[in-house]
């Protein structure tokens, strides 16, 4: 995107939200010549997101279901719905930023599992032993491990 005061064809993206409408996202961009930020607007339609799967299928990144996993692992945990909604609100907006079009499944859990071990330890663990499929408790311990370090 070329920057609208000096003419420079390298700008950054600094940051990026949804915008009111929801049909757009506003982004703050900042350029590395002059040092000026402006903000963009994008239609959605035009950058659909999309999930590789492990199987290689490809389906739209779709909120309720990373709300769906958030919660389970935050089942019986003294986490608020205020938490959970910000948490996936980060999750979505981190998964939003990266400029390519097509994600992963494995990248979109590592950005949960980055959420989550912000937010409640027991919650990341039972994320993580669904999500990484631990096949036996040692595992499953080596990870505890890692994390309580
Ligand atoms: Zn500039």
């Amino acid at each position: 995107m070329k920057c609208p005061y000096c003419g420079h064809p390298d700008t950054r993206v600094i940051d990026s939200r949804p915008a009111e409408d929801n049909n757009s996202i506003r982004r703050r961009r900042s350029c590395d010549e002059c040092g000026k930020r402006f903000t963009t607007y994008e239609k959605v339609e035009t950058i659909p997101l999309i999930v590789i799967k492990k199987d290689n299928n490809r389906e739209q990144f779709d909120r309720a279901k990373i709300e769906l996993g958030v919660l389970r692992a935050c089942y019986k945990r003294p986490v608020s719905a205020e938490q959970i909604k910000k948490t996936v609100d980060e999750i979505e907006l981190d998964v939003i930023n990266r400029e390519d079009k097509e994600i992963p499944s494995s990248k979109v859990g590592e950005i949960v599992m980055e959420k989550l071990r912000e937010l409640d330890p027991v919650a990341y663990v039972r994320f993580a032993s669904v999500y990484r499929e631990f096949k036996d408790v040692n595992t499953f311990m080596e990870e505890l491990k890692k994390f309580l370090k």
